[in-house]
């Protein structure tokens, strides 16, 4: 499939998760297996091949990261929410529209000077991405860039990711 065909299936949910707010669902790309494959290759070519490590942010970065790793040979790390690691490397609090959000790096998956890029489905304000680059080189790593399949342009995710290398497949 194409991958313009593929990211049309991305729906537009308004007013979720609250009034005003247009929601992208990739719930129905991810369970195309033509549209998964075309965005999971279009992914796998932003990576450069000077990265050692795949991040993805839970959850469906989970998805994308995995799907990248099996067809670049990557392993990932599975950047999570608070609360699920039974080991903690490293923690990053960061600010939310309303209240905040803290991700979590688990022990014994970043090396000291290991190039890892970071995937994610949706760059919106940033936040996200952010603090997920603060976790990795907190503990050393260099991240490569950011990969995400859909860019909110209007949430200025790009400025608070200033100097940093980020691709994405639809910017809308
Ligand atoms: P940010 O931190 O504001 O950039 O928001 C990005 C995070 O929120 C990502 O991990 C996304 O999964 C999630 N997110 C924000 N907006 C959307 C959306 O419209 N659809 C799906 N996920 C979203």
């Amino acid at each position: 499939m194409e991958l313009d065909k593929a990211l049309d299936l991305i729906a537009e949910v308004p007013d979720f998760p609250e009034p005003g707010v247009l929601f992208r669902d990739l719930s129905p790309m991810f369970a195309d297996a033509a549209g998964f494959k075309a965005v999971t290759d279009a992914l796998a070519a932003t990576i450069g091949p000077e990265v050692d490590l795949l991040a993805g942010v839970e959850a469906r970065g989970f998805l994308l990261a995995a799907a990248v790793g099996y067809a670049r040979g990557l392993g990932v790390a599975l950047i999570r929410k608070p609360g699920k690691l039974p080991r903690v490397a490293g923690r990053v609090g960061y600010a939310l529209e309303y209240g905040t959000a803290t991700v979590e790096l688990p022990e014994g998956v970043v090396q000291p000077g290991q190039r890892v890029a970071i995937l994610d489905d949706v760059l919106a304000t940033g936040g996200t991405v952010a603090a997920t680059c603060k976790l990795l080189e907190d503990a050393k790593a260099q991240v490569t860039g950011v990969s995400v399949v859909m860019e909110l342009a209007g949430l200025g995710g790009r400025s608070v990711l200033e100097g940093r290398h980020v691709e994405a497949l639809r910017v809308c």
